[in-house]
């Protein structure tokens, strides 16, 4: 059946199509969104980048590009790139100026995932700086004294939800590997926006005000985002002192700065007297804190390798499960206006969510059996259960090869988007994918030293068990919370030719996969391929994106069995395509934009 969106065009005369929806979507989502007038003093070539986000194209370039949430940030990225820096440079600037200016979505309190491509080496690292569980959490952390599990924002918002930060070992750790730059130099400009204001977007404002309750509880949080007890506005400038001088001690001292000294002491202070909810975070857990170099994951699709970041998260386990069963379905010949292929999306989704459940949590402390969720046979055979011309009436999570004998039974975390995802390819060939975190808008609404804590622990499963079955995921101490986050490099015979990754909750495997598929088999630049309304399904429910065309599948889909519901899916893709030129996109659902030379 036919859905009308885009309906009778040819596969190859959607390219010209795509811009208009790619306009359409930002429209959508305008409360959100910033334009070049809105934003602080941009340089020429940043307010030619918004252009081209506006107007639907990537932004090209020859030597190097980097794409992120925010212009002043990937400006400070920029000029790192321009002198010379590598990507690991770049993104040491990128992060710390994120972490000033989008303080709700990543920074020095949370962690993240690095996917990088070496071009000396001509090889894949992935970095896990994921926040632990304190030595002192036990499994029934967020339950009540029932044992039943906690609110969601009962958990999330205080104390008990702050797992030890990675970012800033992560920071350190990507800058002995691969930088060039001086370090103390990557933290200029963060500090100089710190000390001399910036100005505060749309986006910061609007989430400000919508979580003004929460934030009002704390008063060293309060006393930020709600000077004399009133929101941040729009077009304020705002300086964060205490934040440049975090930034003037890790410049200075490294890690060590901020993981023992006075800056440690007030994170377990903060924790632990946090009041109506205090936590179990403790000197011994940040000193302990370690960066994990781990083996990427990597699935075959089409004529492609796309690689990323194993457990303990689940995004490149879950994209790479996807795409592994979409592989023999021809998905250029249906294109993106056949409900066909959404229902072969939406259905090889739910599959992977049901393994996700089950299986996917932290392998250092469970068993998972990460190379027979990817598997080739074993994919095939779940692609398989595709076949049919209806929504799946029942999705059971399958039996991939495990090294042993095992059973666990499924996960139920919840997750709500925050987060940003940076993407920057350097002039010496090297690509960072690198997802970044505090989770929950505003992290744990704590903050000290100029920035927030992370609510990570919240990522674990709440319940420990079900019917006397573990579950995977649960809360165990020094242990990291399964995440969604899928910072991704795409090879092609070896070669880099993508990176790519975005904020979204659980909803991030879905937004990727998709903008994969689009790039992929529907021929889309990247900008179009970020920019294409969402169709996301992971447990069942099929989530259009509000207010754009995507809405016109409803019916369609209804039809076949799904339950429909038109959302907001605000998601944060940030792309580059690596071919001859270089070519950034960034998602007009955000701020963001993609700067290159
Ligand atoms: N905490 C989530 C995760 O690690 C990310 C939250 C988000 O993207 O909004 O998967």
């Amino acid at each position: 059946m036919r859905s009308g969106w885009i309906s009778g065009l040819v596969v190859s005369t959607l390219v010209l199509a795509a811009p208009v929806l790619a306009q359409e979507t930002a429209d959508a989502v305008a409360p959100e969104q910033a334009t070049a007038g809105q934003v602080q003093a941009l340089s020429e070539a940043a307010a030619a980048s918004l252009q081209a986000k506006e107007e639907g194209r990537p932004v090209e370039a020859e030597n190097w590009m980097v794409a992120a949430a925010n212009p002043l940030a990937v400006e400070a990225g920029a000029r790192v790139l321009r002198a010379g820096g590598t990507a690991a440079d770049a993104m040491v600037a990128v992060q710390t100026v994120l972490g000033l200016v989008e303080p709700q979505s990543s920074g020095l309190g949370g962690g993240a995932f690095l996917v990088w491509y070496d071009a000396d080496t001509q090889s894949l690292t992935t970095l896990d700086a994921r926040e632990t569980a304190p030595q002192e959490a036990r499994p029934t952390l967020f339950q009540d004294e029932n044992g039943e599990p906690l609110k969601f924002f009962d958990a999330v918002v205080g104390g008990l939800s702050v797992g030890t930060p990675g970012t800033p070992a992560l920071l350190e750790e990507a800058h002995r590997r691969w930088g060039r730059s001086r370090w103390p130099d990557l933290f200029e400009d963060a500090i100089r926006l710190a000390d001399e204001g910036f100005t505060v977007s749309p986006r910061l404002a609007a989430l400000v005000e919508a979580d003004a309750e929460r934030l009002a509880r704390f008063p060293a949080t309060a006393a930020y985002f709600l000077p004399d007890g009133e929101p941040l506005a729009e077009g304020a400038t705002l300086k964060n002192p205490a934040y440049a001088q975090t930034l003037r001690v890790l410049a200075a001292e490294g890690s060590a700065g901020f993981y023992g000294g006075e800056i440690a002491a007030d994170i377990v202070r903060t924790v632990r007297t946090a009041p109506g909810n205090p936590g179990v975070l403790s000197g011994a857990d940040l000193a302990l804190y370690q960066v994990i170099e781990r083996a990427p994951v990597c699935a075959s699709y089409r004529a492609y390798e796309v690689c990323g970041m194993g457990p303990p998260s689940s995004g490149a386990l879950s994209v790479g499960q996807i795409l592994g069963m979409l592989d023999n379905y021809d998905l250029s010949v249906l294109g993106p206006d056949s409900v066909e292929a959404w229902r072969l999306i939406g259905d090889a989704s739910r599959l992977a969510f049901a393994d996700r459940g089950r299986y996917m949590a932290d392998s250092d402390f469970v068993p998972v059996p990460t190379k027979g969720l990817v598997d080739p046979a074993y994919l095939f055979a779940r692609g398989a259960l595709l076949s049919g011309d209806a929504a799946l009436e029942e999705v059971e999570p399958g039996a991939p090869e495990f090294d042993h004998a095992l059973n666990w039974a499924d996960d139920e975390s919840i997750e709500l988007p925050s987060t940003s995802h940076i993407s920057i390819v350097d002039s010496y060939g090297n690509v960072l994918s690198m997802t970044t975190t505090i989770e929950n808008g505003f992290g744990s609404r704590l903050m000290t030293n100029g920035f927030l804590l992370n609510n990570e622990l919240t990522d674990f499963s709440f319940r420990t068990h079900r019917d006397g079955v573990p579950i995977a995921n649960r809360i165990e101490p020094g242990k990291r919370p399964r995440s969604s986050m899928s910072p991704t490099i795409v090879l092609k015979d070896g070669k880099p030719v993508l990176a790519i990754g975005s904020p979204g909750g659980s909803r991030i495997i879905g937004y990727v996969a998709k903008s994969i598929i689009a790039w992929v088999d529907w021929g889309f630049d990247v900008q179009q391929a970020v920019a294409l309304p969402h169709l996301v399904n992971r447990f069942g429910t099929y989530d259009v994106e509000e207010g754009t065309r995507a809405t016109g599948f409803s019916k369609a889909l209804t039809a076949m069995g799904y339950e429909v519901k038109a959302r907001d899916l605000n998601s944060g893709l940030h792309a580059i395509e690596i071919g001859e030129r270089l070519k950034g996109a960034a998602d007009p659902r955000r701020e963001g934009i993609a700067l290159g030379e």
